[in-house]
């Protein structure tokens, strides 16, 4: 034994290689915490003076090193400059020391090769990887670029343009495609690893691999010219520019960093690597997105917990076959869960079913499964206009038009018909769980299980806590979003849950700014500079007009005091006027199908002059007021929420939030933007508008958090 320790050990082979193995106990993947990078200096400096041909690193978990421990960087990108600076060069010397090491070293991955993890990797000499080892640099999307040389060796082992595309995208790579760009040096079968390592140091032992050379490619500056330089750099720095937007700068940092680096040796190119990681990492975006990880870990972790009280579901159920009930039946098919679906018109059937196909085919086209996948799940789903079999589901869920009534009589029939352990959930997206439950006999047994729209790419599904719904029934209702690949967020009840409680006091500003004179294309352009997908107006016209009108009834009910509408608001003259959106054609745009069919968003005269009507007089707005009173109403709401218990935690809401409705994710949700705004100041900007109803008043709770200058995030920690 070389060396033990609690995340490493290191031991010599009978053919006389060191083998490095993580295994940090305590968790169930590698990571490159203080504590293991502690270690590893130590391991290092035990095999440099031990008398051994050459190092292996390996893993004895399921995969090679996930990373850096993320839950050390909020409070490391914190600290003072210099602090990360020396923290980014202890590092380094360690990853130089490994490079440097008097004889070959090669890492095997096993799986997983992230971040630090796959930095380690290339400051070894050589890789092997079995087949189904994913690699990449995952930091840009935490807001940050890799730190512990992986600007510096990706592009001097792989190439510029290879590089930029590895540390650009934070893409996870498969083995096969890590050889054919050079990244890795064979794939092999996952039990032949450690020989194929030893295998490759004995060669370079007997001067048939030249690992030297290897070296001084990769601590040298790149061998390009000029043009090419500028070719592989200026090119991308471009592109990626176009698809990250202005708002996500680590990625086109990654590439400038490289671009700045190209042509110095390994320490000066680390150094420009440092002087860029420090500024990002101590930047608000890469905070955000740090705690979006986080939250994303939290939310893992509570859904865990109640994961042990949930029943099985082995067959489900769909009532309605429409938009939200046909992709409701695709995603369960295509996780593996059975589901019946069931509807009142033949013709609904039909289309339900189209649509999976649909959707099946395009995962054939992009290659992600066979025909035979395709056919087989498509097989389980079992379109149906009775009830026939609806004794033996283990959970159904509602997916009728939003009518209580209609509803309430499809609980009741279906309560009749399923076990008494079955559990039932609703997918309304505004109608109180609580008053749809009067219709039952076991209403412990139902909840709300709310799905966004287009179901297979919307991340969220909020589960909907009645007053008289179990825990069982909530746990169960989580566990099948969760095997449905979404992610769950519980709430409890009250008008629109949190999303849509939130949206339509947006919505509200939205109708108040176009009756005191703003622009729509004005206010939708800057929620889009703000970093919203896309403004309000364009927003409803997705949702639809009748939907959007519909619920903001509904909302209104159920907050006359700062939700009713007392004007005639321009919503309702789209609706008046028939123009519901996409899917009439028309509504604030005007909307023509491009090659693929899509919809694509056209300025239409029209709608200004019907506009007109409800806008009494035009006036100038600047895009900081559009901004203000839009983002007033919606932050204040999630306040609300808070404070009513409608979620646990301002985790919940922001993540409700970006993965509902959008939210830009690089301000990291809604709380999140009122405490970096400042809780003071927001106070000051919303009492700016005071004149313009309560939805714009901050609550007295909130104020005197202002007052004792709390933070929401701080009462998380
Ligand atoms: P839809 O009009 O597309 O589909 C409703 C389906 O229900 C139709 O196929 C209809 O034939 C069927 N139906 C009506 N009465 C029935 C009955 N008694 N038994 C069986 N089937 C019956 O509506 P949708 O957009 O899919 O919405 C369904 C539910 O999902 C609504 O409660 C809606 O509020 C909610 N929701 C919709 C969206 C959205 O964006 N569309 C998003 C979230 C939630």
């Amino acid at each position: 034994m070389i060396f033990t320790g609690t995340a490493i050990t290191v031991t010599r082979l009978p053919s006389g290689i060191a083998n490095l193995v993580f295994d940090l106990q305590g968790s169930s993947v590698n990571k490159l915490t203080q504590h293991t990078l502690m270690e590893l200096k130590e391991a290092i400096t035990a095999v440099g003076s031990a008398d051994v041909t050459g190092l292996i690193f390996s893993s004895a978990k399921a995969g090679f090193i996930v990373g850096a421990d993320i839950t050390e960087f909020t409070a490391m990108f914190k600290a003072p400059e210099q602090e990360i600076l020396d923290w980014l060069k202890e590092a380094n010397a360690l990853f130089n020391q490994i490079e440097d090491l008097p004889f070959p070293t090669v890492t095997a991955i096993n799986g997983i090769a992230l971040g630090g993890g796959m930095e380690l990797a290339i400051a070894t000499d050589y890789r092997v990887a079995n087949a189904t080892a994913k690699m990449g640099f995952p930091e840009v999307k935490l807001g940050i670029i890799p730190g512990f040389g992986g600007t510096v060796r990706m592009p001097r082992l792989i190439g510029a343009d290879n590089a930029n595309q590895w540390i650009s995208s934070g893409s996870h790579i498969t083995s096969a495609q890590a050889f054919a760009d050079g990244a890795v040096d064979a794939v092999v079968a996952d039990d032949a690893l450690i020989a194929a390592a030893e295998k490759i140091i004995v060669q370079c032992v007997d001067e048939k691999l030249d690992y030297e050379k290897i070296r001084q490619r990769k601590t040298s500056p790149l061998t390009l010219t000029g043009i090419e330089l500028m070719v592989a750099f200026e090119t991308a720095t471009a592109l990626v520019f176009q698809k990250a937007g202005p708002n996500f700068p680590a990625p086109v940092a990654a590439v400038k960093t490289m671009a700045k680096a190209a042509t110095l040796n390994r320490a000066e190119a680390l150094e420009c690597e440092h002087q860029a990681f420090v500024k990002l990492a101590r930047g608000e975006v890469a905070a955000n997105l740090v705690q979006l990880f986080l939250n994303d870990q939290y939310l893992n972790a509570r859904a865990k917990k109640l994961l042990p009280s949930a029943q099985e579901i082995r067959r489900a159920g769909v009532i309605g076959a429409g938009i939200m009930g046909g992709g409701i039946a695709y995603q369960s098919a295509s996780r593996g869960t059975p589901i019946v679906m069931k509807d009142i018109a033949q013709e609904s059937l039909e289309l339900g079913m189209s649509e999976a196909k649909k959707l099946f085919a395009k995962q054939v086209a992009r290659g992600r499964i066979s025909n035979e996948k395709m056919f087989e799940a498509l097989s389980v789903i079992k379109p149906t206009l009775d009830y026939g079999g609806f004794d033996k589901l283990d959970i159904v869920i509602e997916a009728v038009v939003e009518n209580p009534d209609i509803k309430k009589k499809v609980l009741s029939e279906v309560e009749q018909l399923v076990g008494k352990d079955t559990v039932i959930a609703t997918n309304t997206s505004t109608i109180s769980v609580g008053s749809l439950s009067e219709a039952l006999e076991r209403p412990e047994n139902f909840c709300g299980m709310h799905f966004f729209n287009p179901v297979p790419l919307m991340p969220l599904v909020e589960v909907i806590r009645g007053e008289k719904s179990s825990e069982g029934t909530i746990a169960t209702v989580v566990g099948y979003a969760k095997a449905l690949g979404k992610t769950p967020i519980v709430v409890n009840d009250c008008p629109g849950f949190l999303v849509n409680r939130i949206l339509f006091p947006y919505f509200g500003a939205f109708s108040q700014l176009i009756r005191d004179g703003a622009d729509f294309l004005q206010v939708d352009k800057a929620m889009e500079k703000f970093g919203w997908p896309m403004g309000p107006a364009y927003l409803l016209d997705v949702v639809g007009l009748d939907t959007g009108v519909h619920a903001q009834a509904v909302m209104s009910a159920g907050f006359p005091d700062r939700m009713a509408m007392s004007f005639r608001s321009a919503m309702d003259v789209m609706y008046e006027q028939k123009r519901l959106g996409q899917k009439s054609g028309s509504g604030f745009y005007r909307y023509e199908p491009d090659k693929r069919g899509k919809p694509v968003k056209i300025i239409d005269e029209n709608a200004s002059e019907l506009i007109g009507s409800v806008q009494p007089h035009s006036r100038d707005f600047d895009d900081k007021e559009i901004v203000e009173r839009m983002m007033v109403t919606m932050c204040l709401e999630t306040v609300r929420c808070l404070e009513d218990g409608i979620i646990d935690s301002p985790i919940e809401a922001d993540m409700g939030l970006i993965l509902g409705l959008g939210f830009p994710a690089f301000r990291g949700g809604a709380l999140r933007y009122i405490d970096s705004v400042g809780l003071d100041e927001f106070r000051r900007i919303a009492d700016k508008y005071s004149d313009l109803g309560p939805l714009y008043s901050p609550t007295p709770r909130m104020r005197q958090m202002a007052g004792d200058r709390q933070k929401f995030y701080q009462l998380q920690a």
